[in-house]
């Protein structure tokens, strides 16, 4: 294992499980910053196996393979939430892995996650756990409609999830969803969606971006608006709970937290949805207008190398580019637009293609 000081030296090999587009901006970062690059992913057509010839092609319980991966690598990183925790640890047994599968393990799971930020003194909202039709009764009862009634795993982009507002939609919503635990929250009447990318290494060092706004089509992130339109006291409210998460989780790397804002007097109501142990989508604004990125942050951060300076230097809107909407993309751009399109083989509905961020300077 990793001692708190050791450094990542350049040349060293970073191994990134999930090969999607997190993790294809994830090497090219590395790659810059002159490291090598192995990404373990089952899917061979993943973008991420564009920019390395380091491919590990392989079911994620395939413990061959990760041996194999594992004894390549130096470091080993993850890109997205839904893996399997066992094949962490098991990678855990040979090289260090950051995050670690201890923050994977209460990010995945919903219950778990409420349960840490709630003992840590963050604002969640009111939530229980959920296996029957009569737990789900019994939590309407005590919570109020309306309600989100979610899985507690595997969920993402509104996926797992129904909000019951009347009393006849109780039955129908819990026999879509039954099969897992499940987790009933109180329907929060927000103002708005912010979100804060932080980041943490080894060695403690904690650094912010400024908050986003992000806004959601059919669940899926569509824009991430930085500066958000909050006050600067919610500003600061909102980046000291994320120094707080990220330090009492003794993070290390990237760590997206999504927040509700909820207007309150005199301040408005922070109360954190969800943490994402990975760099986030609505982080990307950083890629255009900040002057270190949060695909080098991470990368700085499980190196244990300095963290980056996250100024940000114009104000942004990112575009997730959804389905067909990436066709013609290349065929517009307007001059302060800054593609990134992501090289995926297959268009889907409601597959991210890529995005587009929109910089307006400063003094506009
Ligand atoms: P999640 O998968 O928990 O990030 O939820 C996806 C989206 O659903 C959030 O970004 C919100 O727009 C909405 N949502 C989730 N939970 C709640 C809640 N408790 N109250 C209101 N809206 C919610």
């Amino acid at each position: 294992m990793q001692e708190q000081s050791a450094i990542l030296e350049q040349g060293a090999i970073i191994g990134i499980v999930g090969g999607g587009q997190l993790g294809k901006m994830l090497a090219l970062s590395a790659l810059q910053l002159g490291f090598k690059v192995a990404i373990y992913c089952p899917d061979p057509d993943s973008p991420a196996f564009d920019v390395t010839p380091l491919k590990f092609i392989a079911d994620y319980d395939d413990e061959k393979k990760l041996t194999e991966f594992a004894s390549l690598v130096d470091i080993i990183t993850y890109e997205f939430e839904n893996l399997p925790t066992q094949s962490l640890k098991f990678l855990e047994k040979t090289k260090p892995v950051a995050p670690s599968s201890r923050i994977l393990e209460i990010a995945q799971d919903r219950l778990k996650e409420k349960l840490f930020l709630a003992s840590n003194d963050i604002a969640v909202a009111q939530y229980m756990k959920v296996e029957t039709l009569s737990d789900l009764e019994n939590a309407i009862k005590e919570i109020t409609l309306p309600i989100v009634l979610k899985t507690t795993r595997m969920g993402y982009d509104g996926k797992g999830q129904r909000i019951i507002k009347t009393t006849q939609q109780i039955e129908q919503a819990f026999n879509e969803l039954k099969g897992s635990t499940l987790i009933a929250e109180k329907f929060i009447s927000f103002e708005r969606e912010i979100s804060i990318i932080v980041a943490r290494t080894r060695r403690g060092q904690v650094r912010d971006y400024d908050a986003s706004e992000n806004i959601h089509e059919n669940h899926i992130l569509k824009t991430s608006t930085v500066p958000a339109n909050i006050d600067n006291i919610t500003r600061k409210r909102a980046s000291r709970i994320a120094h707080e998460i990220i330090g009492s989780l003794d993070y290390i790397g990237v760590l997206g937290i999504e927040f509700f804002v909820v207007p309150n007097e005199p301040y408005a109501k922070l109360i954190v949805n969800e943490i994402a142990p990975r760099v986030h989508n609505s982080g990307h604004f950083t890629q255009a207008v900040c002057l270190t990125n949060q695909f080098e942050q991470h990368i700085r951060a499980i190196a244990n190398w300095p963290l980056g300076d996250p100024t940000r230097l114009a104000n942004v809107t990112m575009e997730n580019l959804i389905g067909d909407e990436i066709i013609d993309a290349h065929k517009d751009l307007q001059s302060g637009t800054r593609p990134d399109f992501y090289g995926k083989k297959q268009v889907r509905e409601g597959r991210k293609m890529g995005h587009l961020n929109h910089i307006s300077f400063l003094s506009e």
